[in-house]
């Protein structure tokens, strides 16, 4: 309620849990803060437990999307997910799935499986390839992510109204290194 009382009402509020909870754990926490009308619960129970997830999923109150998919290496790991109705939104992380390739190709098997799919942190690294997925939700809005991207990289985005858009005036990704100011994080330089 803390969180929900910061953030207001017209927020909706997401939690993850970053597979910490067992499925009871998971279902006493979701019933516990009914009052906060939590929309999004992340990784209630271990992403390696596709049975626990869906269990959590059918038992959860309404209104809350189960998500997990982060650590997605490979399709295969995505299919697992799908097939056995463990969310209601996948999560892919291209810097972990595969690359662009990975992330376009799980965004097809969300397709396939009726299954919105959610970028997960590295805004910059996802926006061009987010746009290019059939059933994209959303993509994660990672502060830390965010600070270092705008830090060491030209052409990192800037929300508009919630939302971010690819840069066409720019190739590529977009990015470009900034190797000066990189070089006061140098670490093993001598002199
Ligand atoms: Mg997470």
């Amino acid at each position: 309620m803390v969180a929900r009382r910061a953030i207001g009402e017209d927020c909706q509020l997401f939690v993850d849990a970053n597979g910490a909870f067992s499925v009871k754990q998971a279902l006493g926490f979701a019933d516990a803060s009914r009052q906060a009308d939590i929309r999004w619960f992340e990784e209630p129970v271990t992403f390696d437990d596709p049975a626990g997830l869906r269990h959590f999923r059918e038992r959860a109150p309404d209104g809350i999307a189960v998500a997990a998919g982060e650590y997605n290496y490979t399709l295969d790991d995505a299919r697992r997910l799908l097939e056995a109705g463990a969310v209601d939104v996948l999560q892919a992380d291209v810097t972990r799935c595969g690359g662009v390739s990975g992330f376009m190709e799980i965004g097809v098997l969300c397709e396939a499986h009726h299954t919105d799919l959610s970028g997960h942190c590295a805004p910059s690294l996802h926006r061009h390839v987010a746009c290019a997925v059939p059933r994209l939700r959303h993509l994660e809005w990672f502060h830390d992510h965010v600070r270092i991207e705008r830090m060491l990289f030209d052409g990192a985005p800037a929300p508009l109204d919630g939302a971010i858009a690819p840069d066409l005036s720019r190739p590529g990704h977009g990015l470009e290194f900034k190797a000066q100011d990189s070089r006061q994080f140098m670490v093993g330089e001598s002199g």
